[in-house]
């Protein structure tokens, strides 16, 4: 019987307060959830995340980035850049959950328990910098996961596909000058945060391990499909990674306010078999996929669904 593709998440990702109107939401956590209660194959095992810690964020972020934004959490609602990154009550912790979410879900898939799995989380994370918050984003997830498979649990090369609408600039910042991952973005271009231009290729020893692929404003299932024969499937066999990590948005679909891409559902759907694909030819399956963003609430629910079926392995 192959292992189960787990879910890892809490209605506690609903916690981090943002302004009212702002699109990343606690809605996106407290709708998305009892939709997938509802609506998931039963074969999707649910498991809580165990709290992350400050040592966590320690292994990408300097001190006086984690310091201000847990000096932020104990005041009122405060803007933490030019643009429209908050932080708040309880957001510290709930950023430290999504850390220690997406470490769970490492341990859980490198220890044999799962094929591959699912971290929902808020807030996302793959425009936090080193030392800044950015673009939503308070601590950058998916690189911590990134380095807490290779201290923990050996891996070596670690593949990072970011799908999300906008181009992951600080998880490319903390891993550009590093051969050991292999940062593959898709993203509309132009658009926030403006990076992400097909001759950011990595630099020093991270030269050519930094792969940007901007998606011109209409572009949908069709283009992602060549997109992904032509450049991501090769550079990602040509890697051979030890683990496989996805910077899972869900804001390049069609009914998403933030963009112009016209993914759908099934479009994820199959961008999810084929980097499965990629884990299952190189490192058993092992996968581990983060939300990032995803902004039209029923989408996002559609499109979590689809993706999470996707990694199923039955
Ligand atoms: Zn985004």
């Amino acid at each position: 019987m192959p292992l189960p593709t787990i879910l890892v998440t809490h209605s506690d990702f609903a916690l981090h307060p943002t302004p009212r109107g702002h699109p990343e939401s606690p809605e996106r956590i407290t709708a998305t959830l009892p939709r997938l209660r509802s609506s998931l194959p039963e074969t999707i095992r649910w498991v809580d995340p165990r709290m992350g810690t400050s040592d966590l964020l320690r292994s990408v972020h300097t001190e006086a980035h984690i310091r201000r934004v847990e000096d932020a959490s104990r005041n009122g609602l405060v803007l933490l850049d030019e643009g429209d990154t908050y932080a708040g009550p309880r957001s510290f912790g709930t950023a430290l959950l999504a850390a220690g979410a997406a470490t769970t879900a490492i341990d859980l898939v490198a220890s044999g328990e799962a094929t591959n799995a699912f971290a929902l989380v808020r807030p996302p994370g793959h425009h936090a910098r080193p030392n800044a918050p950015m673009g939503f984003c308070l601590f950058n997830t998916v690189a911590v996961a990134a380095r807490y498979a290779q201290r923990k649990h050996g891996c070596r090369r670690i593949l990072i596909l970011d799908w999300d609408l906008h181009h992951g600039n600080g998880t490319q910042e903390i891993f550009e000058e590093d051969a050991s991952v292999l940062f593959i973005s898709l993203h509309e271009h132009p658009l926030y945060p403006g990076t992400g231009r097909a001759s950011e290729r990595g630099k020093g020893e991270g030269e050519g391990f930094t792969l940007n692929l901007p998606m011109k404003p209409g572009s949908g299932d069709a283009e992602y499909r060549i997109a992904f024969e032509e450049k991501v499937l090769p550079a990602a066999d040509a890697f051979r990674p030890d683990f496989v990590l996805v910077s899972a948005g869900f804001d390049a679909h069609r009914d998403d306010p933030l963009g112009n891409l016209m993914l759908s559902e099934e479009g994820f759907a199959e961008m999810t078999r084929r980097v499965r694909g990629v884990a299952e030819r190189h490192c058993r399956g092992r996968l581990v996929s983060v939300l990032e963003g995803g902004y039209d609430i029923d989408a996002l629910g559609r499109s979590v669904h689809a993706h999470l079926c996707a990694l199923e392995t039955t």
